[in-house]
């Protein structure tokens, strides 16, 4: 049973941010360029109708598929979004604490490694760039923790945001009983091992 639907899937984005930000959660698709994204709100995001949004989570072992759509007031333009990411502390976050409504913001990702900081900027392990060695693949070098890599990343949000009301954490063996969730495994995934 095929897509009704014939919006495009469009999975060119790093991953999602989940961030809470004005008392809400926000929901952030990440992008390497602020033009990128900026271009994209303009083009797509701009005008879907907000109560007709949806995001879909559909888990699979550590990973969990991410699924986003929504009617547009220009469907030439419209994309519906999807990627596969693995499982995160944030992720899980997310799922408990959202309560069914999240802001939708578009994010720049960007990353800085050992050699770019400043001693005292903090790895996404919780310790201090200075307490990572420079001499051994930039290890942390707290006993007690398992970082092996210096790594530390900024996330900033655009402006302008909608709201979303329709989100829904489903199991795969229960998909196709939610037509977006099955449009996006169908086209992105089974029709493709027929
Ligand atoms: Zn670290
Ligand atoms: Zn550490």
């Amino acid at each position: 049973m095929p897509a009704k639907s014939i919006t495009p899937w469009f999975n060119d984005f790093l991953g999602v941010a989940y961030r809470y930000f004005d008392l809400r959660m926000n929901l952030v698709p990440l992008f390497a360029e602020r033009k990128e994204a900026t271009n994209l709100w303009q083009n797509t995001i701009h005008w879907w109708v907000d109560p007709s949004i949806k995001v879909r989570f559909v888990e699979r072992n550590d990973q969990y598929w991410f699924m986003m759509a929504s009617e547009s007031q220009k469907p030439d333009s419209n994309m519906s979004f999807f990627k596969i990411l693995p499982k995160s502390g944030n992720y899980e976050r997310f799922k408990k604490g959202n309560g069914g409504e999240a802001y939708l913001r578009l994010g720049v990702y960007s990353e800085h490694s050992l050699d770019d900081v400043k001693k005292s900027i903090q790895c996404n392990c919780g310790h201090a760039a200075e307490d990572h060695d420079e001499g051994d693949n930039d290890v942390c070098l707290y006993k007690t923790c398992h970082c092996k890599k210096f790594s530390s990343f900024q996330v900033n949000l655009l402006k302008r945001k909608k709201t979303i009301t329709d989100i829904l954490f489903l199991e795969e063996k229960n998909v196709k009983e939610d037509p977006l969730a099955w449009n996006c495994l169908y086209v992105n995934e089974y029709s493709k091992n027929e």
